[in-house]
């Protein structure tokens, strides 16, 4: 761009440079001695009278300048005696009269009045200048004498030509007006269109400026008079009068707003503003005012008018304003080309193309370097434009990002990183909204060990440890069939949420989940195991609750607060994971019915015991039963483990454990009637153990049922005796003592610590049905329960698996060495009558199978 302008700028000198040096050497013949005589401006003589005046005085120059003056001038002079010379030019174009006398012996032989209070046509010569063409005659003396009248100033700058050698000068002259004025009007109508397309007045301004200067030279020169009006004289004057008040307004106009000066000096603006309204002023005044007295003070107001708009340019440029650079250049130019060609009219500069003309050149370079400052503006404000929309673009995505930023942090744990509460409330919500009719499992993993951590190892550490385990729940969760993503951040994807530093949680498609209980299990294992935190093993203690929509709740927080109401219960301590139950949820009118029905319903009988056939796999017979507790009365049915939760957290737990225990005696006594010799297993709650006369109570009823002694077996979970470690073990190996067998229940389904396990008087292991579910299926799972089976083999105990649903898993199991096993293959749990109906029609199977034929 800036390259483009200063090419252009070169152009335009060198074009005038090459025309410089072509049109040098047209001067006008050397002029004879001439004379004046001043007259008061009512004197009217006649050329013969002023011929005789006494008062003639010798002129200095050929240049006559009386300044503002209303006298009448008469100029004489000889004829030179050189028939080359035919033509008199008077080189000003303001006179309002002029007679023209060619005198022969004091006898007027030809007279022309003219003048530009006269048309134009009327001229001898129709020319800007005053032309009088005239022929000499060697044999006479003949004189010319001139009478100038004007209202302006009275400039009579006189020169004596050949006509043709006029001519050509003149029209070289001419070309090169036409250049300049080509120049102007170019530079017109380029920011006439700039002004139309951008409507910004600087444009109109300097439109309007050069318009002006260019009405005021081609007037003051007389090209206007001849060209555009040269039948009205009175409008030649009046054009030129107003042509330097209205050059000067737009002119400062176009300044103040071209130099921004509002905002960039608004000192200066008022000084500005003072002149316009001057120059304003002044052309109203204009049609009041006589045109002498017009012209003066239009010229005593264009004169500071132009001072000051020399010095506004480096004023501004010295404090910084970007566009005074270029408007200071272009003023420059202007001042210069005006000053060399006011040096050469004084005589101080040789007469070459550049002396002459200064003024034009000057003027035309200031014009096309405005215009280029124009364009170089109209570009930078543009680019500003452009600079101002990027920042703002900028801001503005600054300013999305930082919201969105605040958005997700106001959505994210910030220690954690993990979608937080809220996020998580909305997530889930919304997941409901759109599939009311998916079982949803909202699982909550609470860290029951992290508050003995802060405060063992500090909240750094205990942060730490969070973050970590975090990390960790996110990573166990995802592979969990059916987890449902929480969405990415900071290029994490999320299954797990942050409910608080201590409480973690995910959603799960339930149904798709409990399809694979066996990775289920699997990632609760790791989710319960110890962290590894600087080479210590943490144990988290975490406790996992499970909500299940629509059954639980159809909202995020109905969801959650009974997630965490399974997730404190006493099921969730023993075996680390429950189900929400209403019977959990202290605060559930059901439950508080349910509480009340479980108690009736004690007192009635009307709980019941169903058996669940245990095949030894060696023999191939039933080997004992275990006993599970129903509730058939209701018209809703609640499940044993709910029941027992219940039951547990009501204190019922200890009568309906003793009645469990006196019903499996009769129910023992009833299958040994029907020659069953079985063993029956009953669960034992955890707070059983807990009960101080509990072991009293089991010895005293033993005692009193010799037949059953050795055969009820007492099956406990791991998980449930961790509680109170010491007291549990007391109360098993008193019970042991008495001579009753214990089985470890649950085996697998949670965190096991063997070295535990160990201490116990147990002599039995059931493993998990998480572990059998999928045996088949799972080489996993297969290689588990194997090292399950030989591990507990070493230790002395004999294995039963739960859960075997199919023959292929029951030989699996038999080939694995597995002791017994026990399942929906088998039979599902019954009633006793339906139970020895079952019995019976085995043995008939088993005899018929053996008997030959
Ligand atoms: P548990 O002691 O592990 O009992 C086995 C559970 O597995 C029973 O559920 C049984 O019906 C179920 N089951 C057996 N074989 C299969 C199979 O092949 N596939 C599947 N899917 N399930 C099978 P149930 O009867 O609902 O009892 C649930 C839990 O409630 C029991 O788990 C036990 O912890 C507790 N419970 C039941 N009766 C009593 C009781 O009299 N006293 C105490 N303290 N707890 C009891
Ligand atoms: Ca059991
Ligand atoms: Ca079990």
């Amino acid at each position: 761009m800036t390259r483009f302008k200063w090419f252009r700028t070169l152009t335009a000198v060198a074009l005038f440079l090459s025309l410089a040096f072509s049109c040098q050497g047209a001067e006008a013949f050397h002029f004879p001695s001439v004379e004046f005589l001043r007259l008061s401006p009512d004197a009217e003589l006649s050329p013969a009278e002023a011929s005789a005046s006494g008062d003639w005085q010798p002129l200095a120059n050929s240049s006559a300048n009386f300044g503002y003056t209303r006298d009448t001038i008469w100029f004489r002079f000889d004829v030179p005696v050189n028939r080359q010379i035919n033509l008199l030019e008077i080189g000003y174009a303001h006179l309002d009269h002029v007679a023209f006398y060619l005198m022969e012996n004091g006898q007027v032989i030809e007279a022309t009045v003219t003048g530009d209070h006269h048309p134009f046509k009327e001229r001898p010569i129709l020319n800007r200048h005053f032309l009088f063409p005239f022929s000499a005659d060697t044999s006479t003396d003949r004189q010319v004498l001139l009478e100038v009248r004007t209202t302006g100033t009275l400039q009579v700058p006189l020169a004596l030509w050949n006509a043709q050698s006029f001519f050509e000068h003149a029209s070289v002259e001419e070309q090169l007006h036409a250049i300049y004025y080509g120049v102007l009007i170019s530079v017109i109508f380029f920011n006439l269109f700039v002004f139309f397309a951008l409507r910004e007045n600087v444009y109109l301004f300097y439109v309007l400026s050069t318009l002006s200067y260019l009405l005021l030279i081609s007037s003051l020169n007389g090209t206007a008079f001849q060209l555009l009006w040269p039948r009205s004289p009175e409008l030649h004057s009046w054009v030129t009068l107003l042509s330097i008040p209205f050059a000067v307004m737009f002119t400062l106009l176009f300044s103040r707003s071209f130099l921004q000066l509002e905002h960039s000096g608004p000192a200066l603006n008022r000084v500005v503003i003072g002149f316009i309204a001057a120059n304003a002023l002044l052309i109203a005044a204009s049609g009041l005012l006589d045109f002498g007295t017009s012209i003066r003070l239009s010229v005593a107001v264009a004169i500071p008018s132009t001072l000051l708009l020399t010095i506004m340019g480096p004023l501004q440029w010295i404090r910084g304003n970007p566009q005074a650079g270029y408007y200071t250049i272009a003023w420059c130019a202007l001042s210069v080309g005006s000053a060399i060609t006011g040096a050469n009219k004084a005589g101080f500069m040789p007469n070459n193309f550049i002396t002459a003309y200064g003024m034009e050149i000057g003027s035309a370079l200031q014009a096309v370097l405005l215009a280029l400052a124009l364009a170089a503006r109209l570009y930078q404000e543009r680019q500003g434009k452009v600079e101002a929309r990027d920042a703002e673009l900028k801001a503005m995505a600054a300013r999305r990002s930082a919201e969105l930023k605040l958005i997700e942090n106001a959505l994210h744990n910030s220690l954690t990183g993990l979608p937080n509460r809220t996020n998580f409330e909305m997530q889930v919500n919304d997941l409901i909204r759109r599939t009311p009719n998916t079982r949803h499992g909202i699982v909550i993993i609470h860290l029951n060990n992290l508050q003995s951590v802060t405060k063992t190892l500090g909240h750094r550490n205990s942060d730490l440890i969070s973050e970590v385990t975090a990390k960790n729940a996110n990573a166990i969760a995802r592979q969990i069939p059916g987890v449902i993503s929480l969405g990415q951040h900071n290029g994490r994807s999320f299954y797990t949420a942050s409910l608080d530093l201590e409480t973690l949680v995910c959603i799960v498609d339930a149904d798709t989940t409990e399809q694979a209980r066996r990775a289920v299990v699997r990632a609760l294992e790791a989710i319960r195991a110890p962290v590894d935190f600087l080479g210590m093993k943490i144990p988290l203690n975490a406790q996992i609750g499970i909500a299940v929509s629509p059954v639980d709740g159809t909202d995020a927080s109905t969801l959650i607060r009974r997630a965490s109401i399974a997730e404190g219960s006493d099921r969730a301590r023993e075996r680390g994971i429950a189900y929400y139950r209403p019977s959990l949820d202290s605060y559930s009118a059901s439950r508080l019915t349910m509480v009340s029905e479980l108690q009736k319903a004690l007192v009635n009988n009307e709980l019941a015991l169903h058996l669940q056939p245990k095949l030894n796999l060696r023999t191939g017979r039933i080997c004992g039963m275990e006993a599970l507790i129903r509730w058939p009365a209701r018209e809703q049915p609640v499940p044993a483990d709910e029941i027992i939760t219940l039951a547990e957290q009501t204190g019922l737990i200890k009568p309906l454990t003793r009645w469990v225990l006196e019903q499996s005696l009769e129910l023992r006594s009833r299958l040994l009637e029907n020659g069953h010799l079985l063993d029956l297993s009953v669960n034992i709650s955890p707070n059983n153990l807990r009960e101080p006369d509990f072991p009293m109570f089991v010895k005293r009823l033993m005692g009193a049922h010799l037949e059953h002694r050795g055969s009820i077996i007492f099956e406990v979970t791991e998980t449930s005796m961790m509680q109170d470690p010491a007291n549990a073990l007391k109360a098993l190996n008193s019970l042991a003592s008495a001579g009753i067998p214990v089985s470890i229940d649950d085996f697998g389904s949670g965190y096991s610590s063997l070295s535990y396990i160990k201490q116990l008087p147990a002599s039995e292991i059931k493993i998990d049905r998480s572990l059998i579910t999928d045996l088949a299926t799972r080489e996993e799972d297969r290689v588990i329960v194997q090292t399950t089976i030989n591990m507990c083999h070493s230790l002395g105990y004999l294995v039963v698996a739960e859960g075997v649903e199919e023959e292929a898993t029951a030989d699996l199991l038999k080939g694995m060495g597995c002791d017994m096993i026990q399942g929906y293959f088998l039979s599902r749990p019954l009633p006793l009558e339906r139970m020895l109906g079952w019995l019976s029609q085995r043995r008939e199977a088993v005899t018929r199978k053996h008997s030959p034929g």
